[in-house]
């Protein structure tokens, strides 16, 4: 009883464990709402339209950006991404928390917008791992994995501007750290 509704922006390199985390999360805290976004990228197998993503082609995302539907949009890793104003306010609205996971540039046009946002960075141990583990999930080609690892340096240079860093070595830890995390701004 009695928490107030937060805007929380989650970022991180690709391969850093953020949907994992998330996912732990919001089992534990019913009462969060995950904004879904928009992408030009193709789904990835298991993947559904409206669920992962909101996924549109480059015209229909182009329509959107004109009718000033996005709270914010980024390129990331050569396709375009973005988050739904609509759907942002109308979960704020019924008084739930919202989590936008969504990558540095973004994060940053978002606290711009909305000071009171918490920006949390999900960070791997090194950047070895970070190549492991994108290695194991084996949904990107060796050309796009190549560019979320450089990605991944300068994502990493910008994470002393977030409010909260986690370490994502044990998944276990950091889910019960996200989960503190949240609960304190929450009150
Ligand atoms: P992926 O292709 O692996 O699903 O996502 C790639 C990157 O896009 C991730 O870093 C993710 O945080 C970012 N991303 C996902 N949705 C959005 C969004 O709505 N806006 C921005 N700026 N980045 C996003």
């Amino acid at each position: 009883m009695g928490q107030t509704p937060r805007l929380f922006v989650i970022s991180g390199p690709s391969g850093a464990g953020k949907g994992t985390l998330l996912a732990r999360v919001r089992k534990r805290h019913p009462n969060l709402g995950l904004a879904v976004s928009a992408t030009t990228r193709e789904p990835r197998p298991g993947e559904v339209d409206g669920v992962s993503y909101h996924f549109l082609d480059e015209e229909e995302f182009s329509r959107r950006v004109r009718a000033g539907e996005f709270l914010e949009w980024a390129n990331v890793h050569g396709h375009r991404y973005g988050t739904l104003k609509g759907d942002v306010d109308a979960l704020l609205a019924s008084g739930t928390s919202v989590i936008l996971e969504i990558d540095v540039q973004g994060a940053l046009n978002v606290l711009r917008l909305m000071p009171d946002a918490v920006l949390i960075f999900i960070e791997p141990p090194s950047l070895e791992e970070l190549e492991r583990r994108l290695r194991q999930r084996g949904t990107e080609d060796e050309g796009q994995l190549r560019l979320r690892l450089r990605n991944a340096r300068s994502e990493l240079e910008l994470a002393d501007k977030y409010d909260e860093r986690i370490v994502n070595d044990d998944v276990d830890a950091a889910s019960d750290r996200l989960l503190q995390i949240i609960r304190s701004y929450e009150g």
